[in-house]
């Protein structure tokens, strides 16, 4: 039986592996770890199984004479203004964080990390393959993040070479879905929480620069797949996303025809925003034969507002249930 450690499991895509975790029948244990930071305990407030365990800590500051079979390093923002507002915290959380879970792991434990592919920064090359070193300013007001994620890449890498640690490593391209924070700031998100209260969507620039906009089920999927489920060769690093190019202006005007009424505004540009991002996924098909991004992006946006609508629904009610009851103090 296995005792796993996922770090950022209160977040948006953790808390979705944590549920895929807790499917496993030969998990005996799961712990996470998450400051709240840009996680919420909401996120797996629906849990009721009794091998979870929620540890409320920095990641870096965690510890325990626990050891675990698997670690699966997630605690970072991924979002460029949540990750801009409080750069050194992000480089604790992906580098110190990764040196302290480290020491966690038992003997022939299995240690996963999320990259992503912001390392390949502003490429210049299309689609990117893992092999592209990538475009990136370690200057730039994106450095914590891309830098951050490359040296625990580096870590991981050279741990494996030096004294033959089991990684997964996977490059996460930009993924969007339920539990996404109201108040994130990534571009899915933000447009329809935007659409949802001041009908107004802020695109940055001309919206002409591209992204793969991959749905968090599908994400997962692999995820799952190459983390535990798969017996891979492979260690990494493994592009994760939907290979299907769009604009930001075109995500941005899907949304405003879902909901009538709504409009885009258009923003000064985001200093070093990349143009483009679309994943090579000629390994993904070797390594995880038959998984595709198969939600396009229509319709995992309308997932994702079906959600958001929810969520809404559910705090207007909360504040009326309270108004309520102090006017009937
Ligand atoms: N973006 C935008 N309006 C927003 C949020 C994001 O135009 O309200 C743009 C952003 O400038 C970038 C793209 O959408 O070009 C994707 O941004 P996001 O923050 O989702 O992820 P990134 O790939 O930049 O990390």
């Amino acid at each position: 039986m296995n005792r796993v450690l996922v770090s950022g499991g209160c977040g948006f895509l953790g808390s979705h592996l944590v549920d895929s975790l807790l499917l496993r029948a030969d998990v005996e244990r799961v712990v996470v770890i998450d400051n709240l930071w840009t996680g919420a305990l909401a996120n797996l407030a629906h849990v009721s199984d009794s091998r979870l365990f929620i540890e409320i800590c920095d990641v870096e500051r965690f510890a325990t004479a626990d050891r675990f079979d698997e670690v699966i390093h997630m605690a970072s923002p991924a979002s460029p203004p949540w990750y801009m507002r409080e750069p050194l915290r992000v480089i604790r959380a992906n580098v110190e964080g990764a040196l302290n879970l480290l020491n966690l792991l038992r003997p022939g434990g299995r240690f996963c990390f999320t990259s992503t592919s912001e390392v390949y920064g502003d490429p210049l090359v299309s689609p990117q393959p893992e092999s592209y070193r990538g475009s990136v300013d370690c200057t730039g007001p994106r450095s914590s993040y891309d830098e951050s994620k490359r040296c625990t890449e580096a870590l991981l890498f050279e741990s494996q070479r030096v004294s033959g640690l089991d990684i997964r490593v996977v490059r996460l391209f930009n993924a969007y879905g339920p539990r996404t924070r109201a108040d994130d700031g990534r571009a899915v998100s933000n447009f329809i929480s935007q659409a949802l209260t001041s009908r107004m969507l802020t695109v940055h620039g001309d919206g002409l620069q591209t992204r793969s906009w991959g749905y968090v089920d599908d994400i997962i999927e692999a995820l799952a797949r190459f983390f535990w489920r798969d017996a891979c060769e492979y260690r990494g690093p493994l592009n994760v996303g939907n290979n299907r190019e769009v604009s930001v202006l075109d995500v941005a005007t899907h949304i405003t025809k879902l909901l009538p009424g709504t409009r885009i505004k258009f923003m000064p540009p985001v200093p070093q925003d990349p143009t483009n991002r679309r994943p090579d996924l000629t390994i993904m098909k070797r390594v995880l034969p038959g998984w595709t991004a198969d939600v396009p992006y229509e319709e995992g946006v309308r997932r994702t507002l079906d959600w958001f609508r929810l969520q809404m629904a559910a705090r207007e009610s909360a504040i009326r249930y309270e108004e309520d009851r102090r006017m009937a103090v």
